[in-house]
């Protein structure tokens, strides 16, 4: 302040530079004072609250804080104790704690932990225990996150919404290649040095998440001679292909699922595709892949969740463009859906729900995405003359409510 005020006195010179100047402190304190962000570094002592938490300054103070920008649903006990044990988790395993607060309002706070990595406000938002309320905009994408993916609170709200039997896919290594937060959670799932990566956040996404599929399913079959063979992307990078009929993909927030393969081949699926839902990406994968992946159909899920991903990572990154990422989500679901109507296994068809589910939810959120095609794919899904049998099939297989919740017929 006194900086200023000796500049802009020092520079106009005169009573009106002062006047001004004392205009300009009067504006600066009012506006810009209260504002200040206060940080302290502070010592885990107890969650009081959903959404309050006390610790430990210096040796003997112990302060409570109000945490920043959420709120918690006020009816819904059940869900305020899981998110007060959730806070509880993340600050009693960090110990020590930043908190930043603004000098207008000392008792709420943003509350990180030590590392700096994990916001707790923000992972309350992130899982579905809290609301978003302001206008923070990482807080608001968290929510926008939460909601489409019927995380905590979001949950009750689509019916017929299902959670499949998850398997704990952790951290690899720590990705800090400051890309967004979709983009990281798939890559640290990799070891830091992976053949995965890309220039292009979307292909990166996409490819990596093969190579996470690879890895779960090496994990399975131990990986010796003679269990599986090397086949390519169609990006041209090695995946390892198993021998086993286990097979895993990976759909973020370290969750990944297991399934057998069916006992069809991926030419089964594409003859089962009606013609008017066969699209661009048709030949590639069900056609031409049948070289590689004939008898592993899950192949199929596996472009479908890559695909998946690699929109998730377009939204995410606010990716203007790539209109193909969107697409060829939707046009992998027609065929994802085939094969779910080609099994009786419910974890497939659990799976299968879950995974429409989110890829309806984000075609519906794109972003700068100018294309007709997905919108078409569905419009063909839910109308075409041909493929009414396919119809009947998808409803019999993963419930008739779902079906007319999730992808309207
Ligand atoms: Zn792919």
């Amino acid at each position: 302040m006194g900086f200023l005020f000796s500049l802009l006195a020092g520079k106009g010179g005169g009573i009106s530079a002062i006047v001004v100047a004392i205009a300009a402190l009067i504006g600066y304190a009012k506006i810009v004072r209260p504002h200040e962000w206060v940080e302290k570094e502070a010592t885990y002592a107890a969650v009081t609250g959903p959404m309050t938490i006390s610790v430990k300054v210096g040796r003997r103070r112990t302060e409570e804080y109000k945490l920043y920008g959420v709120a918690v649903s006020p009816d819904d006990e059940a869900l305020k104790r899981e998110a007060e044990a959730y806070i509880r988790k993340l600050a009693a395993e960090s110990g020590k704690l930043t908190i930043s607060y603004q000098r207008k309002r000392p008792t709420t706070a943003i509350v990180t932990t030590w590392d700096g990595n994990t916001d707790l406000g923000h992972a309350l938002i992130r899982y579905g225990y809290a609301r978003a309320v302001g206008k923070t905009l990482t807080y608001r994408v968290a929510e926008a996150f939460a909601r489409r993916e019927g995380r905590g609170m979001w949950r009750q709200k689509i019916q017929g919404f299902v959670v499949p039997e998850w398997d704990d896919c952790p951290v690899v290594h720590q990705s800090n290649r400051g890309v967004g937060v979709v983009l990281t959670d798939i890559d640290s799932r990799m070891p830091d040095r992976h053949i995965y990566r890309d220039n292009d956040r979307v292909t990166w996404g996409h490819e990596t998440s093969h190579g996470i599929a690879s890895r779960l399913r090496m994990a399975q079959d131990g990986f010796r001679a003679g269990n599986g063979t090397t086949v390519k992307t169609t990006a041209g990078l090695d995946v390892f292909k198993s021998t086993g009929r286990e097979n895993a993909f990976y759909v973020l927030l370290g969750r990944s699922i297991r399934l057998t393969e069916p006992d069809v081949t991926l030419a089964d699926v594409a003859r089962a595709v009606p013609r008017s839902l066969r699209g661009r990406i048709y030949n590639l994968y069900l056609v031409q892949q049948q070289r590689d992946w004939n008898d592993t159909p899950l192949y199929v899920f596996d472009e479908w969740v890559a695909y998946t991903n690699g929109a998730d990572v377009r939204y995410d990154e606010g990716i203007a463009g790539r209109d193909e990422a969107v697409d060829h989500m939707v046009e992998m679901m027609a065929y994802g859906l085939t094969l779910a109507t080609m099994t009786d296994d419910p974890k497939l068809e659990d799976f299968a729900r879950w995974q429409a589910l989110r890829a309806v939810q984000l075609f519906g959120i794109a972003e700068d995405y100018d294309s007709d095609r997905g919108a078409a794919t569905i419009h063909a899904m839910r109308t075409a003359a041909d493929a009414e049998r396919w119809r009947a099939e998808v409803r019999e297989a993963l419930g008739d409510e779902w079906t007319q919740m999730t992808l309207g017929f």
